[in-house]
């Protein structure tokens, strides 16, 4: 989880702004947590407080309505309507908030019903499960099985039928300024961002110079990346110093609920 705000917080800063530079300074002022920070704290919430996922993800998002980058359009109106209900959407808001499942249920069956959950209260379309549910099964197969990263691709070709696009196809469509803001887009960059990558950071930086929607895919690159390397412990101070105290609370609760297991 704590990958998935890194990613978000270093990417916020490009997401509507100058494109990212080789070399470029990885926390500055400009930056901010943004939505996909918001909502995988809700994610976390609502499974270690027994919340209802979208009575969690309404409560999180009414309470910081106007984050840096805006939430997207119709999740906006879906944030603020009164009976909100699913809108058959494959935006990548699915995979990006989906981390904590990964993490905190520790039977596969169950990782992939609660990423189901988690997702279709607002992304009930198909591939946006699919993208959460892929996102959350990468996470539990890196920290439990250590499946390696040569087998990522087949895995996540057979188990999700997804094609991964090569860095150099992920680049050029970065250069034609496209904004990729659906499951089907960002889920592949991501996981390629993080098999062509031989650290955290570097997986970071990779998926902020794709471009595009760079939060949220440094998001998700982030939340995989967390799974199989170690985070830099600078990293994760300075990705904290941004965070307010409430979402503080529910990080600490989230290591709290770690070690436990690890004691156990
Ligand atoms: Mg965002």
């Amino acid at each position: 989880m704590i990958g998935a705000i890194i990613g978000d917080i270093v990417g916020s800063r490009f997401e509507f702004g100058p494109a990212p530079e080789k070399g470029f300074e990885l926390f500055t002022p400009e930056c901010s947590y943004t939505d996909d920070t918001i909502c995988t704290i809700a994610i976390a919430d609502a499974i270690m407080n027994k919340k209802d996922y979208k009575q969690s993800l309404l409560e999180w998002c009414r309470k910081y309505p106007d984050p840096m980058g805006s939430y997207g359009h119709r999740f906006y109106r879906w944030i603020h309507s009164e009976n909100p209900e699913p809108m058959d959407s494959y935006g990548n808001g699915a995979a990006m908030r989906v981390s904590p499942v990964g993490w905190l249920f520790n039977d596969f069956n169950e990782v992939m019903e609660e990423a189901k959950r988690s997702a279709e209260v607002s992304h009930n379309h198909p591939e946006g499960i699919k993208g959460a549910q892929c996102v959350a099964a990468l996470i539990y197969w890196l920290r439990t099985v250590r499946v390696t990263k040569e087998k990522v691709q087949s895995a996540v070709k057979k188990s999700f039928d997804y094609e991964l696009p090569s860095m150099r196809d992920i680049l050029r469509i970065g250069a034609q300024n496209h904004f990729d803001g659906t499951c089907q887009e960002t889920v592949p960059m991501a996981i390629r961002c993080f098999i062509d990558s031989d650290s955290f950071e570097e997986v970071i930086r990779k998926a902020v110079l794709c471009d595009g929607d760079t939060d949220t895919k440094a998001a998700i690159a982030g939340s995989i990346a967390e799974a199989y390397y170690e985070v830099p412990e600078t990293m994760v101070e300075t990705a904290m110093s941004y965070l307010p105290d409430d979402m503080l609370a529910v990080l600490s609760q989230y290591y709290d609920v770690m070690r436990e297991w690890v004691e156990e």
